[in-house]
């Protein structure tokens, strides 16, 4: 797509107001990531992007939640070639068919031979390692994960972070075990972690069980963690896969076990990426641009000092002063740019700074400073002494009122339906619909196409209430989530 048709799809040349989120929030994302510097969408490559420093220091800080998460869990970062020999992609046949065409496939040299494929998914550059690593029970399990960019031809309208063709910043998580009940904990475990980091984002989980016939071909199940638009609608963000032996009988991953016997690993994989910080801006952004949860934000508060005729060094001098102080404890900004007071207030509420510091001459009269929530724009004034203690108390209380808030509108998305009939009635509403159903196909079918472009993405986790499958009326605790897709 040429600079133009990017810069007229997004209205972004036209005038930094943001379009309302609620009113049309597809404009509203596109506008908001570009404005707030997070990307520049105008590189003229479809599906790839810019990422500027404020937006790839909020993708770094939330790598670094990640990395520590998993690390503390004893998974190990690696590294893998980006460029996969194409006979390593072959090795999965069912996994070469989906990406033979998605793939974008390495031609070098003189013959202008094709050299490889650029990873799509990880499988194929990790599992003809893990054949040569395993030999004996003892080499097991194998717990590792790398941070890196995926690469598919998608053919769809992209939309930045949420669907690109270069996918950056994704983390992949891949493990190999000698039990299937060992592989299975695992799994626990990685649950337990992804529910920490999107605590950690400020937002409610919300997670699906697949059917067994929409998992990867062989695989014994999966979770999918999904986040929801203000539309109504919903995105996939993040899976738990038990791929079971699938993986490791195309890659002839198997040990000696203790026994003597010969056995395939089990195996299980799971991964999230930008999409997290979709998720972010999406849930949390208003019509004044991004919230940033303080846990990522690149900046936790930033000074404004407030300039009057006349008393201009002593401002200045004592934002710096206040500056040198708080940066030992907080990832803190100073804007002493030639910007009007009005121009920075209404630039840093679009990146979404969680505290804004006010300083002017009757501020430093007093001893005591002005901070400004960006999430209820509340008022608070604080002795200069104080300030730091409660910037931390500010930052707790913003990340909670954010889950809150998040987790009120989740709640009021998700709506009952007890017929076909009702379930096109909620979508129409930009609701998402759940449903008791049998856990038979057939009735998966009926409920989930149920109209154009609707679809069941899983059915709860928590099956502790029970009704009747609104097609064939047999009796269920499964309940299936339906709606559009993002
Ligand atoms: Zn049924």
């Amino acid at each position: 797509m040429i600079k133009k048709e990017i810069e007229q799809e997004a209205k972004i040349p036209l005038s930094n107001e943001l379009t309302a989120k609620k009113s049309d929030f597809s404009n509203w994302y596109t506008q908001v990531v570009h404005v707030a510097g997070i990307l520049d969408q105008r590189f003229e490559a479809k599906g790839e992007n810019v990422w500027k420093g404020y937006g790839y220091k909020a993708m770094n800080n939330i790598k670094a939640i990640w990395d520590k998460l998993f690390q503390d869990a004893g998974i190990e970062e690696y590294y893998f070639p980006l460029i996969v020999p194409l006979e390593y992609a072959k090795q999965n046949d069912s996994w070469w068919k989906g990406f033979e065409t998605e793939g974008y496939q390495v031609i070098a040299g003189e013959d202008k031979k094709v050299q490889g494929i650029l990873r799509p998914t990880g499988e194929p550059a990790m599992y003809p390692m893990f054949s040569l690593w395993v030999r004996s029970s003892s080499d097991l399990p194998i717990r590792l994960y790398e941070t890196v960019s995926s690469y598919r031809y998608e053919t769809k309208h992209t939309r930045p972070l949420i669907r690109d063709r270069e996918i950056t910043v994704w983390h992949e998580i891949h493990t190999a075990h000698a039990t299937r009940s060992e592989a299975e904990e695992e799994m626990e475990l990685h649950m337990r972690l992804w529910d920490q980091m999107w605590n950690d984002l400020a937002l409610p989980v919300f997670k699906v069980k697949k059917p067994i016939w929409e998992c990867f071909p062989g695989a014994v199940g999966a979770v999918e963690y999904y986040s929801t638009t203000p539309n109504g609608r919903v995105m996939e963000n993040g899976s738990v896969n038990n791929l079971g032996q699938a993986y490791a009988k195309k890659f002839n991953i198997k040990f000696t076990d203790k026994d003597g016997q010969e056995k395939y690993v089990w195996q299980l994989c799971t991964g999230n990426g930008a999409r997290l910080l979709a998720a972010v801006f999406t849930i949390h952004g208003d019509d004044h641009g991004l919230i940033m949860p303080p846990k990522i934000a690149p900046f936790k508060a930033v000074i404004i000092p407030i300039l009057k005729k006349g008393e201009e060094d002593i401002v200045n001098k004592k934002a710096l002063e206040l500056y040198e102080k708080l940066k030992t404890k907080f990832p803190i900004k100073l804007d002493s740019s030639e910007k009007s007071p009005g121009k920075k207030f209404y630039e840093w509420e679009i990146k979404g700074v969680p505290i804004r510091i006010e300083i002017g001459p009757k501020d430093i009269a007093e001893k005591s400073l002005m901070l400004v929530r960006r999430d209820t724009f509340e008022k608070i004034k604080v002795k200069e002494a104080e300030v730091d203690k409660k910037i931390e108390s500010l930052l707790q209380d913003i990340h909670k009122n954010l889950l809150d808030k998040a987790t009120k509108m989740l709640n009021s998305q998700l709506a009952k339906a007890s017929s076909l009939e009702e379930i096109k009635k909620n979508i129409n509403n930009q609701k998402i619909s759940i449903a008791f159903w049998c856990n038979d196909e057939k009735c998966y079918d009926k409920i989930s196409k149920v109209e154009d472009g609707v679809e069941g993405f899983g059915s709860d986790l928590n099956e502790s209430e029970s009704g009747k499958c609104i097609v064939c009326n047999k009796q269920t605790k499964t309940r299936l989530y339906v709606a559009k897709s993002y």
